[in-house]
């Protein structure tokens, strides 16, 4: 046998045994059920990946519904497309919260908004929700944790939720199935770049 014959049947070797335990692993996940999702951190990508979740929902024929908690007057790509696909949406109707200062009317805001995305969560015809920047209503004390813990524990057994924003509440984190925490290497803004139409919003 050669040195190249030797170092393929090594590498055979060794995709066969992780191949087993990757096998072993995917029949070992036998539990069916609705997942909480969280994506935070303060690198770019938590937002489309929400919405890349319900993009993914949707095309497989489920039921969708996006609550945009902080962006109201914003413009939106997911959404022009996603409501052409029967997701719903609910908007808080503020701007961003750092630019009006008027934490009163911000709060009946979050409020309006949040009561929404309570009937989402109790409704079960609905598949996944997103509430998209959701993290910030708890780190500004807008909504209380406890009232949003009593509505993601009480959702529909199989419906799955995404919440995104950065600094998410411990609590949340552990409530959720799966956790991703996006890390900011670098971004276009800090070099001067405005934010582009179709990658930043
Ligand atoms: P995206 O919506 O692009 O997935 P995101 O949801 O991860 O971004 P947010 O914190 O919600 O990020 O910020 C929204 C906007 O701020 C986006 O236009 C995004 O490009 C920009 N942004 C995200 N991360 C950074 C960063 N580290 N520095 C500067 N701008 C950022
Ligand atoms: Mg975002």
């Amino acid at each position: 046998m050669t040195t190249e014959d030797q170092k393929q049947q090594r590498h055979q070797e060794r995709q066969q045994r992780l191949k087993q335990k990757v096998d072993q692993a995917v029949q070992a996940a036998v539990e069916d059920k609705g997942l909480l999702l969280v994506i935070t951190g303060n690198g770019k990508a938590k937002s489309t990946s929400g919405f890349g979740t319900v993009a993914r929902a949707v095309g497989h024929g489920l039921t969708a519904a996006v609550v945009q908690f902080i962006k109201g007057n914003w413009p939106c790509g997911e959404r022009n497309l996603l409501q052409q696909h029967g997701v719903e949406f609910a908007v808080m109707a503020t701007g961003f919260t750092w630019d009006t200062q008027d934490k009163a009317a911000d709060m009946a805001a979050a409020e309006l908004v949040w009561q929404q995305a309570e009937a989402y969560l109790a409704d079960d015809s609905i598949n996944l929700v997103l509430l998209d920047e959701l993290t910030y209503m708890l780190s500004y004390h807008y909504i209380e944790l406890a009232r949003i813990e009593r509505a993601l524990v009480n959702r529909p057994k199989q419906q799955h939720v995404v919440i995104t924003g950065r600094a998410c509440h411990r609590r949340l984190i552990e409530l959720a199935d799966t956790v991703s925490e996006v890390q900011n290497i670098k971004h276009a803004f800090d070099q001067g770049i405005k934010a582009q139409q179709g990658i930043d919003w």
